[in-house]
């Protein structure tokens, strides 16, 4: 049998406010265990929450951007259950009216697009945080600075259909809270996660399968690897003939495996009402006029521009703008006079791999963008090889030092006397009579290895298109 996968994912985004969603308390991350905290987040009797006006303005930016319709009367409601970390034993959401509905987002998965419903985003806050690691070994700490927090969830329809589907949905909705600046979107730090739900039907049936929902992905990675764990973990049920359990679950991301964490609550085990200590949120259009005028260049129309501002590749403005902070610097780049295909190649190569590896922002790395179009300018100029330029690079990004002064320091420039260069091309064809016979011979390949002596010799400083033709030039005559 054949199944056909159906994925809907809910995303948290915290919403980077300087205060709490319902009190004045700031969201500051690392303080003191409940240094961040007031009656309200306390959840004390009598204390009287207000709504946060930033973070209204951001799931509202949020909205526009995802292309949702905007309530303008929406409400707060109470979602009872009993945490330790929760203590008000109710977290403030909303419920029947979210205020943004019947969105979606565009993405793109080798080479096709497709757009994924949003069923709605609504504002919540955080709950605190458990600790296990305090003095007494055998009791649970309880540190309420994060309890309040702003955030929204976002609820996609069930419209995914893959594991790669639903990493390019996340890194779509990881970019666009990015370049509205609401969200860092730090999901190492929990700032963004996703919750996965997964079911799988036969490909001729048209009603849902029972899916399950894996709690707390924090990283695209994990959203891919804990779909495809679980797609597997439904079809081996169903082929065994045992019965898919609607439950929630939570992976592990070193061990690359899921456990059943409890038996999932539906909506009505939450007894949800609305909250009578705060007021329906009214939203005028000139607010959803001033907010949508506000808005900044969001990275599908970015893309658009740099495919034609750019004649860039659709591949490599996707790349590019998938990331603002790259896109920024790439047009930073070429606004200093680098050439703009060179620009992407470097930043979406060499460039990308050593910020991976060393796990920096490519704003805080210590190349900047002056100094990256000036190595562009150094090969186009042929100054440098473009093998070289990879070691200078490697300079740049350890030092933070000047292309032009690496390659000076370095004795690196390259070489293109002709009459330098063909004096080495002599002296390697000399010491290999045999290869030279070969090459008459008709092997043509000989001529890679008179290059690659040539470059060894030179230390990789000659220019090798002259090195070619000069060698060339030589074994004609
Ligand atoms: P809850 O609030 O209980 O988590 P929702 O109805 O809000 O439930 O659905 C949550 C998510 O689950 C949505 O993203 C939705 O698209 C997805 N979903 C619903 N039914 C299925 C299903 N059968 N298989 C996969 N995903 C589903
Ligand atoms: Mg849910
Ligand atoms: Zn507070």
């Amino acid at each position: 049998m054949e199944f056909e996968t159906v994925i809907g994912l809910e995303v948290h985004a915290q919403l980077a406010t300087s205060t709490k969603m319902f009190c004045n308390c700031s969201i500051e991350f690392g303080q003191d265990p409940n240094l961040n905290t007031c009656p309200v987040c306390l959840g004390l009797p009598g204390a009287l929450p207000t709504i946060n006006e930033t973070a209204v303005k951001y799931a509202i930016m949020l909205g526009l951007a995802t292309h949702c319709s905007i309530r303008k009367d929406s409400q707060f409601a109470r979602k009872n259950y009993f945490y330790p970390d929760l203590p008000k034993a109710y977290q403030t959401s909303q419920f029947d009216r979210p205020i943004c509905e019947n969105g979606w987002v565009e993405i793109e998965v080798e080479g096709k697009k497709k757009k994924i419903g949003i069923t709605r985003i609504h504002m919540e806050e955080d709950a605190g945080k458990l600790v296990h690691d305090g003095g007494d070994r055998t009791a649970s700490y309880v540190d309420l600075n994060r309890a309040g927090t702003p955030l929204v969830e976002i609820v996609s329809e069930p419209d995914i259909r893959n594991s790669a589907e639903a990493k390019a949905y996340m890194e779509k909705i990881h970019s666009i809270v990015t370049y509205l600046d609401i969200c860092n979107g730090n999901m190492e730090k929990g700032n963004l996660r996703c919750d996965a739900n997964v079911s799988i039907r036969p490909f001729n049936q048209s009603e849902f399968g029972i899916r399950t929902e894996t709690k707390n992905l924090n990283s695209f990675r994990n959203v891919q690897d804990a779909i495809e764990f679980e797609i597997e973990r439904q079809i081996e049920l169903t082929f065994e003939g045992d019965p898919i359990i609607q439950q929630t679950r939570l992976w592990d991301a070193n061990q690359k495996t899921s456990k059943a964490m409890r038996s999932k609550e539906d909506s009505d085990d939450y007894r949800y009402f609305p909250c009578p200590d705060l007021p329906i949120v009214l939203v005028d259009d000139s607010l959803i006029q001033q907010l949508k005028a506000q808005l900044p260049e969001l990275p599908d129309v970015k893309q658009l521009r740099f495919q034609s501002q750019y004649a860039l590749g659709e591949k490599d403005a996707s790349n590019l703008v998938a990331n603002k902070k790259i896109a920024e610097y790439f047009e930073e780049t070429v606004e200093n006079g680098a050439e703009a295909k060179q620009t992407a190649n470097w930043i979406l190569s060499d460039f990308s791999r050593l910020l991976n590896e060393n796990k920096v922002e490519i704003d805080e790395c210590k190349i900047k963008p002056n100094a990256l179009a000036s190595l562009i300018q150094l090969i186009a100029d042929g100054v440098i090889s473009s093998k070289i330029a990879k070691t200078v690079f490697e300079e740049m990004f350890a030092s933070g030092n000047a292309p032009d002064k690496i390659v000076k320091e370095k004795g690196l420039t390259q070489v293109s006397n002709e009459d330098e260069i063909k004096s080495i091309c002599q002296k390697i064809l000399d010491e290999n009579p045999s290869q030279i016979d070969e090459f008459k011979a008709g092997k043509v390949k000989v001529l890679g290895f008179f290059v690659g002596q040539v470059m060894k010799q030179t230390k990789g400083k000659a220019n090798p298109q002259l090195v070619n033709k000069l060698l060339n030039d030589l074994l004609s005559c």
